[in-house]
């Protein structure tokens, strides 16, 4: 069966099982202060199993796409060595939300397994949480009996907290789980050693392919277990390595996910996968990481240089150094697999057909780039090898080893590979001591301590008004204090707010919590998941009482005048630049709009101009703001809204229109009830931010208004410093011409004067042995005509040895050239004569041994220099 066909399967069993379809969530989290990718099916459930949202479905079938390169679960070092650990996978998962309990979920997961894909009993053992002492806990008899019904008992393993005992976090929702395992062992293998010894051992033959988890308990802040009103079910099954074992392979790479990728590999750098272990590796890093990479980038999360950026451009990196360094690619190769990537997932994940270009450009530049590094670390380490040569020492120490890793990019075993080869070794101690210590300073960086949350009013729906109002009445629901280097804050949650929380490029919104007698201000509004956070840096003496929560209004008309205005600026670009654009990041607040596209060119003058004008016309069209809420996802793309990649929309959107013909945008932000409101808009700044992205920086309202008479002003300004003539431009231009006849002019002057310098000179050469020696005091205009003259003199001259002691604008200069014939023959360098010269002038300087100059800061030494000069050559 093929691997599109597993998937497939998968999803139907569940949904003739009335589970409903939904589509992955984006690779890339927003709005969780805890994660910045996905790493399991359950994360975009997190709000329903919390109790904060309501589930959409009660029944849920999905693929989920995962990385596992940070945080809690990384799998990143294991990547590539094992055959089973992937950076991104896809998690495939079926769900109830207080639906059906453990019966169900074990028997579908049974019969899928055996009876559709027809796996061999045989060779699966489950596994049921065995109990906990500590928690109190008996064992999972549910579970176990339900298993008993099914499988022999001697394939039931019984596991321990750690393996069967499944916790969202610190508290929160949990509950046992029963996780089914695989033994892809030979027949010969299996009869030597039970499988059932195997299971949880790291065995590349004997994994985990799904964890079926129960959720019943909830874990309350003092650590005790409460039962939850409602029971869930939540699995997730690997997806690469359920089409490993249907497909009868022994590594997940051989699977077809991975094989059309391991060709290309091979074609393209003339090497054959499966004859050399450390060759392998590389393939098997290369062909997952170009998934992750392509996978993130079409999400929109870019690779830059902090937090979730860094993480895919260290994934990228590791993959083009296996290939650089076990594949021999010196010019970059990944971006050329993103068509296959495209070919092979496009359907499932529309996105990265959609943005192949796109992703690809993004890759190949990146690649480009780190080469370069590489190269240059490479010459790093060729200085450091000739230093440790002359010093003879053999070890590259621990912090030499983390300069080539932190400033090059060189992974230690880089280093270590280049090391062995010259027959050097590597401190690999001191270079864990460097990065332990890095990691320390960044620790200490970013701390943040977060309390507890103080509960006041018992959890009701938070309802967010301030679409519609800039005022509530509004009482505080919890909480929690939050310190880090910066200082402390406080973390509000209201049942009701006006406060708009950050998102979608809008800022939060500040403002005041008014009670009798107390005014507290909200400093910003974040979102926290789904959760509406008011941040304050004092809390109300009375907490539990009725406030008046008041928006700054004049900073939120601003900010809609902004945001209006970048949805009128996306659909203007498409008008002037096509319809390739894509929103890629978007900044608004109540000073400027920031808006990131894709396009890859430089916008001319023209284009800019039509772009604010058209912005502008609809503008002054006044068009009115259409608001739609709950708008079904699917009639809304009939629409034509535009959406975002990488955004997670749920099934009802908001719709914002100005003009069904011009501006139709699913979006969460606030808008001007009117396009007149913005006033004025004006484009301050287009340029690129990476590559294939560029940015626009534009203003509005009041800011361009005052833009527009900051520019007027510096013309007045202009007009009254040239005596306000009657043409500015005309005067300007006049000014210029004038400008650069007078350059000519003095150039020719310079040009006699030195020309006249040198025919001085020519006349006072003195012959001293068989050197032909002038020594000289000259004034000159520049540096430049110093060392011409200096050039000159040595061609016409022969064997000469020149010291030109010159005052230049009135700062001392020497300068000193030889006849390379000199050099050898009289032991003479014109940097130690002209370093030992300098000293009369207090200065210094150096060259080549033919040519030296040195500046100093005594112009009365140059005198001195000429005696010492002469003193030296001329006897
Ligand atoms: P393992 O112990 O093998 O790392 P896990 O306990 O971390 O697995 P879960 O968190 O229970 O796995 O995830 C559910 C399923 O996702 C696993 O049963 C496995 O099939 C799959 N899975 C987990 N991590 C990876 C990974 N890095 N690459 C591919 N599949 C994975
Ligand atoms: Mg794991």
């Amino acid at each position: 069966m093929e691997a599109k066909k597993i998937r497939k399967t998968f999803i139907e069993f569940f949904e003739s099982k009335q589970h409903q379809y939904v589509p992955s969530a984006p690779i890339v989290v927003k709005n969780d202060p805890t994660l910045m990718f996905t790493n399991a099916g359950m994360n975009q459930f997190k709000d329903a199993f919390l109790g904060n949202e309501e589930a959409k479905y009660p029944r849920v079938a999905n693929s989920q796409k995962c990385l596992r390169v940070s945080g809690k679960h990384n799998d990143l070092e294991e990547v590539g060595v094992d055959t089973y650990h992937h950076t991104m996978f896809e998690m495939l998962g079926n769900w109830s939300f207080g639906d059906y309990f453990k019966k169900e979920a074990i028997q579908w997961a049974w019969e899928l397994l055996t009876e559709i894909y027809k796996l061999d009993k045989d060779r699966l053992y489950v596994s049921v949480f065995e109990g906990d002492k500590g928690d109190n806990l008996a064992m999972d008899k549910e579970a176990f009996d339900l298993w008993k019904a099914i499988v022999p008992e001697d394939r039931i393993i019984m596991g321990s907290k750690k393996d069967n005992f499944w916790e969202m976090g610190d508290t929160g929702p949990c509950g046992p789980c029963s996780e089914i395992h695989i033994d892809l062992r030979s027949d010969a293998e299996r009869a030597a050693i039970p499988g059932k010894d195997l299971v949880n051992n790291d065995h590349p033959q004997v994994i985990e392919i799904w964890n079926l988890v129960f959720m019943q308990f909830n874990r309350v802040a003092d650590g005790s277990l409460k039962n939850l009103p409602a029971t869930h079910v939540d699995t997730g099954m690997g997806f690469e390595r359920l089409v490993r074992a249907i497909q009868h392979k022994s590594s997940n790479y051989d699977t077809d996910l991975f094989t059309p990728f391991l060709y290309t590999l091979e074609v393209k750098s003339g090497k054959t996968y499966g004859k050399d272990e450390e060759t392998d590796i590389a393939f098997r890093v290369i062909v997952d990481h170009i998934r992750a990479i392509s996978f993130t980038i079409a999400d929109g999360q870019l690779p830059s240089n902090n937090k979730a950026g860094y993480v895919i451009r260290r994934i990228l990196r590791r993959a083009v150094r296996y290939g650089y360094t076990f594949l021999g690619f010196q010019e970059p190769f990944l971006y050329e697999l993103c068509d296959l990537i495209a070919a092979n997932f496009g359907d499932i994940f529309p996105e990265v057909r959609q943005q192949k270009d796109f992703i690809s450009k993004v890759i190949f530049e990146e690649e480009s780039s780190f080469l370069r590094t590489l190269d240059n670390g490479l010459k790093r380490l060729d200085q450091i090898k000739k230093e440790m040569a002359a010093s003879g020492e053999t070890v590259i120490s621990g912090p030499t080893a983390f300069e080539l890793y932190d400033t090059f990019g060189f992974p230690l075993d880089l280093t270590s590979l280049i090391a062995r080869e010259n027959g050097l070794s590597l401190d690999e101690k001191g270079f864990a001591q460097e990065m332990e210590k890095q990691k320390n300073r960044s620790r200490a960086a970013s701390e943040q301590e977060t309390g507890d949350w103080m509960i006041i009013n018992e959890d009701v729906a938070v309802e967010f008004v301030g679409y519609d109002f800039l005022e509530a009445h509004s009482r505080i629901l919890k909480y929690r204090a939050v310190s880090s280097k910066k200082g402390k804050l406080f973390q509000i949650v209201l049942d009701k707010t006006p406060f708009y929380a950050e998102s979608g490029g809008q800022v939060g919104d500040t403002g005041w919590l008014i009670s009798e007698g107390e005014k507290i201000r909200v400093i910003d509004t974040k979102k926290e998941n789904d959760l509406i956070i008011h941040f304050v840096d004092k809390l109300p003496v009375k907490a539990d009482t009725l406030f008046s929560a008041e928006v700054d209004a004049k900073k939120r008309k601003l900010t809609m005048n902004n945001h209006t205005a970048t949805h009128l600026l996306q659909s203007a670009l498409r008008e002037v630049l096509g319809d390739h654009i894509q929103q890629r990041g978007s900044l608004v607040n109540d000073e400027v709009l920031r808006f990131d596209f894709s396009h890859f060119a430089k916008m001319s003058e023209e284009e800019i101009l039509k772009v604010e004008q058209i912005v502008n016309e609809k503008i002054r069209e006044n068009i009115h703001l259409n608001e739609q809420r709950n708008v079904p996802i699917e009639e809304a793309k009939q629409k034509g809204a535009t959406a975002l990649f990488g955004e997670k929309y749920g099934d009802f959107v908001r719709v914002i229109t100005f003009d069904p013909k011009f501006s139709v945008e699913l979006c969460g932000g606030t808008h001007v009830p009117y396009t007149s409101q913005i006033g004025l808009f004006k484009i301050v700044s287009e340029g690129s931010i990476s590559s294939g992205v560029r940015r626009i920086e534009a203003i509005t309202s009041v800011k361009a208004e005052n833009y527009l008479r900051g520019q007027e002003q510096l013309v007045k300004e202009i007009q009254e410093i040239l005596k306000n003539p009657a043409d500015l431009k005309k005067a300007v231009e006049s000014l210029l011409s004038e400008r650069n006849e007078l350059r000519r002019e003095i150039d020719s002057l310079h040009q006699e004067k030195a020309s006249g310098v040198k025919q001085e000179l020519l006349k006072a050469v003195e012959p001293a042995g068989n050197k032909n020696v002038i020594i000289a005091k000259v004034t000159l205009p520049s540096a430049d005509a110093l060392k011409k003259l200096a050039f000159e003199l040595k061609n016409e001259v022969e064997m000469a040895l020149v010291v030109l002691a010159a005052d230049i604008a009135g700062k001392p200069q020497i300068a000193v050239i030889l006849d390379d014939a000199l050099i050898s023959s009289e032991n003479l360098n014109a940097g130690q004569i002209v370093r030992d010269l300098a000293k009369e002038i207090q200065g210094g300087g150096g060259g080549q041994p033919f040519f030296a100059t040195a500046g100093g800061k005594n112009l009365d030494g140059l005198d001195h220099v000429v005696v010492k000069a002469k003193a030296q050559f001329l006897k």
